[in-house]
């Protein structure tokens, strides 16, 4: 069931050449997806909300139209946190690893943990949000307005 052992251990790579999708998983493996591309956006997430929901100091997202974030296996796997009215964090309920978000702020789009991917996307990150939470234990140059 799982080559997490064996396989991604690199992370994605910079950018996609001339594919069009990037495959990806859980931790464990059980839960895959595809994405195509074009993305929306790719974008590093400095909120209070990202942090704590994925334990880390920030989370990059890659934004996507939602028909083009398919979930290939372990659809069944896949658990939800509504982490904030309206707002939906999709995980491995067997390991855990958090893979998708969505929320009504950002009708028809899914967002994807880009860690999770295997498979290089179209674009590199563009950007911060919420910039200014950012953690104070973070190497960090507030971006130029
Ligand atoms: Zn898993
Ligand atoms: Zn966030």
């Amino acid at each position: 069931m799982s080559d997490a052992t064996t396989a991604g251990t690199t992370g994605a790579a910079p950018l996609a050449r001339g594919a069009s999708q990037a495959r990806g998983r859980c931790h464990c493996g059980a839960v895959r997806f595809v994405a195509r591309f074009p993305s929306r956006f790719v974008a590093h997430c400095h909120c209070a909300s990202c942090r704590r929901a994925h334990g880390a100091a920030f989370v990059t997202w890659a934004g996507f139209p939602s028909p083009q974030v398919e979930v290939t296996a372990g659809a069944g796997h896949l658990a939800t946190h509504e982490s904030s009215p309206a707002t939906f964090r999709r995980f491995c309920r067997l390991c855990g690893t958090k893979l998708f978000f969505e929320s009504a702020k950002w009708p028809g789009e899914t967002h994807v943990a880009l860690a999770a991917f295997d498979d290089p996307v179209d674009r590199a990150p563009q950007g911060h949000a919420f910039a200014a939470e950012h953690v104070a234990w973070l190497p960090f140059e507030l971006p130029a307005p």
